[in-house]
């Protein structure tokens, strides 16, 4: 008879949140959490595809449970990143009026900022924006300061979760997608109910099962046995431009928000580019992710208003993102007791920041239901290598590659990545098993020859990694080099 593996907990997504929900489950003696994950890496659905901006929650509906988390997470992420070695750099965002319509505004916006709890939003004199962003085009009105918005590795941040969660015991499943659920009762050996869940690589028993399958949510959803919400991806497209454009902006630009988005933004990345996006337009298409001529064209008018010099720079990249949005304006958040099933569905625009602190709300609401959580204090955290342009660099530190000369073997020229950053890549905790993970855990062929130079060598090291050549790489987001 084969034995079904029985868990306390089974998270289903390895996304941003439900990494962060079993990294603050494993830091609790005796939980036993499995994590599975449809595709062949973690980090690589929608938490691959944003942004970055670690938010402060200044423009949230006040009262909501996202308001709530997103303030929470960005203490908590700003936290741990200092600790861990997530790339954040304080930027600070400049929030500008292109009109007296939207200069006018500015009062509500500083009202729903204090409603949220934040009140170090203020408008500053528009010499004093000129001076601090000479780049800007001259349509500019006004500005209000929101010293506190951040940006973040949006890579780093899910690996750092899964390489401490791992390291702390939890089981993770990659290329594991879950088909069915159903409930468990007496009948079956467990009074006390729990679940069996259904996947593509075999069956297994829990407890608590955590729906953290973002724009998969609202099905695991109904495969739960809930109704309540339907996810329509908004899709966001996003132009990142070459390092030489860095120079250009000093803060993060946005736009003043308008019911339905945050709107189109140009912001440095921690890798050292800018971006520019993201749009917002419904899709019916969960796997939509192609950029589109109308949205790159809705971009570039957009860039050239903000930052006129924007459009004589090249672009290396574009990327589209898919937000988990639902017919409700808050996160679906909710525990179903006494079954013992967790929601945590519709995390559309801000899960990267909330994250942790969604990790929190999750622990303390299976706590409440019985899960006995004890704190540990044995376990080390991990230290992320960095990929930050504005911190050091191994390519850049003499006695590491005196130590190690593998870190002095630049594989990836545009980006500087050394043969040692992508041989630990290949040998992490969580490996990299494709170049989309190898890109994100080391930044090689993200640059401006998109794989022309190095992929081959990436792909090599792959291969020998993986004891021969490679299945065909799993689908990722295409990140096509346009003119
Ligand atoms: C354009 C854009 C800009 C954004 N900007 C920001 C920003 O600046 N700051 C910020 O804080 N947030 C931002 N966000 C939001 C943030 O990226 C998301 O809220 C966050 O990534 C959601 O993480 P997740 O783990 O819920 O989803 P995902 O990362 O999509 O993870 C869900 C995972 O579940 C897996 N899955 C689905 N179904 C199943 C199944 N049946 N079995 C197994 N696995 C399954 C998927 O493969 C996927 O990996 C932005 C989002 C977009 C799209």
């Amino acid at each position: 008879m084969t034995t079904i593996p029985h868990r306390d907990v089974v998270i289903v997504g390895g996304g941003v949140v439900g990494l962060a929900i079993a990294q603050q489950l494993t830091r609790h003696r005796g939980v036993g959490v499995t994590l599975l994950e449809a595709r062949a890496d973690v980090g690589a659905g929608t938490s691959k595809a944003n942004t970055a901006i670690l938010h402060t929650g200044f423009d949230a509906t006040p009262g909501t449970i996202e308001s709530r988390l997103v303030a929470r997470g960005h203490e908590l992420l700003h936290a741990y990143g200092a600790r861990v070695g997530i790339p954040i750099e304080p930027l600070g965002a400049l929030l500008v009026a292109w009109d007296e319509e939207q200069h006018a505004r500015f009062p509500d916006i500083v009202a729903q900022a204090r409603a949220n709890g934040y009140d170090r939003v203020r408008e500053i004199p528009l010499e004093e924006l000129r001076r601090r962003e000479p780049h800007l085009g001259p349509g500019a009105i006004a500005a209000l300061e929101v010293p506190d918005e951040h940006i973040v590795c949006p890579f780093t941040t899910p690996l750092a979760y899964a390489y401490d969660a791992v390291q702390a015991g939890l089981e993770l499943r990659r290329s594991t997608r879950v088909t069915a659920v159903d409930r468990l009762g007496a009948d079956d050996g467990h009074p006390g109910g729990g679940f069996r869940v259904h996947t593509t690589a075999g069956v297994l028993t829990c407890r608590f099962l955590v729906n953290a399958a973002g724009l998969g949510s609202d099905v695991l959803h109904r495969l739960a046995g809930h109704e309540g919400y339907t996810v329509t991806p908004r899709r966001g497209e996003l132009l990142v431009f070459d390092k030489l454009s860095r120079p250009l902006v000093n803060h993060v630009l946005l736009p003043v928000p308008t019911a339905t988005t945050k709107g189109v933004l140009v912001s440095p990345t921690v890798f050292g580019n800018l971006l520019l996006g993201p749009t917002a337009d419904d899709v019916p298409d969960k796997e939509d992710r192609g950029s589109t001529p109308d949205g790159i064209a809705r971009l570039l008018d957009a860039g050239a208003r903000i930052v006129p010099a924007l459009l004589e720079q090249e672009i290396t990249a574009t990327y589209v993102g898919l937000r988990a949005a639902t017919e409700h304006k808050d996160y679906q958040l909710e525990l179903f007791a006494p079954e013992g099933y967790v929601s945590v569905g519709g995390i559309r625009s801000t899960g990267l920041t909330a994250s942790l602190a969604i990790g929190e709300e999750v622990c303390r609401m299976l706590g409440d239901e019985g899960l006995q959580l004890d704190p540990r204090d044995d376990l080390p955290e991990v230290h992320m290598p960095n990929v930050g342009q504005a911190f050091p660099r191994p390519f850049e530190q003499e006695e590491r590659i005196a130590a190690d000369p593998a870190y002095g073997e630049i594989v990836c020229f545009c980006e500087r990545t050394t043969r040692g950053e992508i041989r630990d890549a290949l040998c992490a905790p969580v490996p990299a098993v494709d170049q989309d993970g190898v890109r994100r855990r080391t930044r090689a062929t993200m640059g401006r020859c998109q794989t022309f130079y190095c992929g081959a060598r990436v792909q090599a090291m792959l291969d020998e990694a993986n004891g021969g050549p490679a299945a065909p790489a799993t689908p990722t987001a295409p990140r096509k080099a346009v003119a």
